[in-house]
């Protein structure tokens, strides 16, 4: 029996795994279906990582992570998570490969996937202009014009973010009415550098090999170009959840409605024993140093239920 199994190896889950075993659990497995690192390595650089002062890349940043772990013990299994079960006493984690671990506490950090909303040059330009992180790339936009595309609660906060360090954001939504709380949209409308183009469908990104230079939009008076260097999609996101749904298609532990599992300050779910850390949980910054730090929190309240599990 694991004294603990980490489902995901990104920042929350390589931190768990530092922590735990570090602060001296013996017996401890991280089941990351692929390389080490999570989706930050996606990103072709990162500034906001706390004392990392130079032009790095994510997969750098992340590199070291693995090998820091494994001098204090962690195990890494390179498969994929089918589900998560509790039998009253202990979990069962169930691999894709058919085999199953026992564990006495599980931690899960298996992110979160923002939707794509599907116009022309989306992939090619994902990450060279095209972003789904405004607090990440925001600042690349300072002084500049920059597209938003969505109507949502999400697409909405992420404008008046960019709102503060762009020069001008134009929010691009297919529909003249929000989903977003009356509230944001009356404040939206009152915010005198984000101009609304609605009932507007984006249909290309332009471009060339240094990046995003417009983004083409089919409005009801036709077709228009904004000439931006930044687009940020907003359109929805999938939290990595399927681990934590049974077979009965309930969860294992509380969850919102839009599918984040919901925690409380210690990354304790509502079943004692499972955590959850990182972009899955509510109300996440979607952060790589938020993801550490919720990685380490839950490991320490981990180290703590297997103690009084092994005790009792
Ligand atoms: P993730 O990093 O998503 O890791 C989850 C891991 O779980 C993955 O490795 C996945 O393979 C694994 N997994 C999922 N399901 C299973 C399963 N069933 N079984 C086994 N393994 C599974 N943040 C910043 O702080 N600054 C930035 O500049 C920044 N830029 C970004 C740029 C890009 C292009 C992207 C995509 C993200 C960026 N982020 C940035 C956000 C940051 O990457 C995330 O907030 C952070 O990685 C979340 O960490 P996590 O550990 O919660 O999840
Ligand atoms: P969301 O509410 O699903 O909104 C997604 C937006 O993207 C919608 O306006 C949708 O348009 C648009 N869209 C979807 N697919 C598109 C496509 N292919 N092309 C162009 N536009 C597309 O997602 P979210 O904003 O991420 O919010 C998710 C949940 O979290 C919501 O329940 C939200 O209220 C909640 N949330 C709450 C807060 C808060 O309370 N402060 C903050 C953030 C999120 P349509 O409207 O036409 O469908």
């Amino acid at each position: 029996m694991l004294d603990l199994a980490i489902i995901g190896g990104g920042p929350a889950g390589l931190t768990a795994g530092l922590y735990a075993t570090r602060g001296g659990l013996e017996n401890v497995t991280m089941f990351e279906k692929g390389m080490p690192g999570g989706q930050i390595t996606q990103s072709s650089e990162i500034e906001n990582y706390p004392g990392v002062t130079g032009e790095i890349s994510g997969m750098d940043l992340m590199m070291p992570w693995p090998q820091q772990c494994q001098k204090f013990g962690l195990k890494h299994a390179m498969v994929e998570v089918d589900r998560v079960t509790h039998n009253g006493k202990f979990f069962t984690v169930h691999l894709a490969d058919g085999t199953t671990e026992d564990a006495i506490s599980v931690i899960t950090c298996t992110g979160s996937t923002p939707k794509k909303a599907g116009f022309a040059g989306e992939d090619e330009f994902f990450g060279k202009g095209v972003s789904t992180c405004a607090t990440c790339d925001g600042f690349f936009y300072k002084g500049k014009e920059v597209a938003v595309i969505g109507g949502g609660d999400t697409a909405i906060e992420e404008a008046f973010y960019l709102s503060k360090i762009c020069k001008k954001v134009y929010l691009v939504h297919r529909r003249d009415t929000f989903r977003a709380a009356p509230n944001t949209v009356a404040r939206l409308k009152n915010t005198a550098n984000i101009e609304l183009i609605l009932n507007a469908t984006p249909k290309e990104v332009l471009g060339d090999a240094m990046g995003v230079t417009g983004l083409r939009v089919t409005t009801q008076q036709g077709e228009i170009t904004l000439n931006v260097p930044g687009v940020f999609t907003f359109v929805g996101n999938n939290v990595n959840n399927t681990v934590l749904k049974q077979e009965n298609g309930a969860f294992l532990c509380e969850m919102t409605p839009w599918g984040e599992v919901v925690v409380d300050i210690t990354m304790a779910t509502s079943l004692k024993g499972l955590y959850a850390a990182g972009d899955m949980r509510i109300s996440a910054s979607k952060q790589v140093v938020c993801a550490a730090g919720d990685g380490a929190t839950a490991a320490l309240q981990a180290i703590a239920y297997v103690d009084s599990y092994k005790n009792h």
